[in-house]
């Protein structure tokens, strides 16, 4: 039999094969991306009522497939956030006067009505003391927050989520502390990896993707700061913390300069 020689990829076909993939998996995607936007428009019309009055087996029968829809679109939407992250084609608008704080505060407000519907409390913990400013990009910001808080939110059954931050040396922390499942010792290594779900019982029962935090990695990494599980006790919830560069830090200045020669001449 033949044997065949190892492959020498050269940078350039290196470049060209992530082109492929990327365009490959942003056509799919996109594909994907309008029938399953029609079909929850449709479902979203027959629990009006707009096609006629629908009884409550039917009405909880569409609500599953809409459940099973929206989770489908947000998984189609990580995959191509994570292929053109991957891909260093994800711009960074990187901004020098973000008040993390007040992005939390709105955020916050925006989710309280679904953390009273399943009446736990949804607490902003403002420092005693006023926080520096971050350097950021604010949509990504606010991806990981909504990330972080939604996953709280998602897995924990009574008690309360917590926001809260301090300033460690050139950086800013932000905190989200839920009283939840927690996540057991062993997965805790892995919550990071793409499609990864600790699954225990109780949140494989919330659905999910397992993009989210390798996602908010990615994003945080890229704007120059670090995220991680900070504390987590089985059946008592779960800490993840993040950190952002303050703005004119020696960090902050660095990762404008990358970002600036990323974008070319
Ligand atoms: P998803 O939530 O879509 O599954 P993530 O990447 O956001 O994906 O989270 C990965 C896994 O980490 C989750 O499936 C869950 O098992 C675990 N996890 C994340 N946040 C929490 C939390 N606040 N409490 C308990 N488990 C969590």
């Amino acid at each position: 039999m033949q044997k065949t020689s190892p492959e020498i990829v050269s940078t350039k076909q290196e470049e060209k094969i992530d082109s492929v993939k990327d365009e490959f998996i942003s056509i799919v995607s996109h594909e994907l991306r309008t029938p399953m936007s029609t079909i929850k428009g449709y479902l979203n019309m027959l629990l009006a009522g707009d096609a006629g009055s629908v009884s409550p087996q039917i009405r909880d029968v569409l609500t599953e497939m809409l459940l099973a829809i929206e989770r489908e679109i947000r998984l189609v939407n990580g995959m191509l956030d994570i292929s053109r992250l991957e891909a260093g084609r994800m711009p960074f608008t990187l901004k020098d006067d973000i008040d993390v704080v007040e992005q939390a505060r709105l955020l916050i407000q925006s989710l309280i009505h679904s953390a009273s519907e399943k009446k736990l409390s949804l607490i902003l913990e403002t420092p005693p003391d006023k926080l520096p400013k971050v350097q950021a990009d604010n949509d990504k910001l606010i991806q990981v927050l909504i990330n972080l808080v939604g996953n709280a939110l998602k897995f924990t059954i009574k008690g309360s989520i917590k926001v809260s931050f301090y300033k460690k040396d050139e950086f800013v922390v932000t905190c989200v502390t839920d009283t939840g499942p927690g996540i057991p010792i062993d997965k805790q290594s892995h919550i990071f990896e793409k499609f990864s779900q600790a699954s225990t019982k109780k949140t494989r029962i919330s659905g999910g993707s397992g993009l989210g935090l390798y996602i908010s990695k990615i994003i945080i990494e890229k704007l120059g700061g670090k995220i991680w599980l900070a504390e987590s006790k089985i059946g008592a919830g779960a800490k993840f913390c993040f950190s952002l560069p303050q703005v004119n830090s020696p960090k902050a200045k660095e990762i404008a300069n990358q970002v600036k020669s990323e974008e070319g001449p």
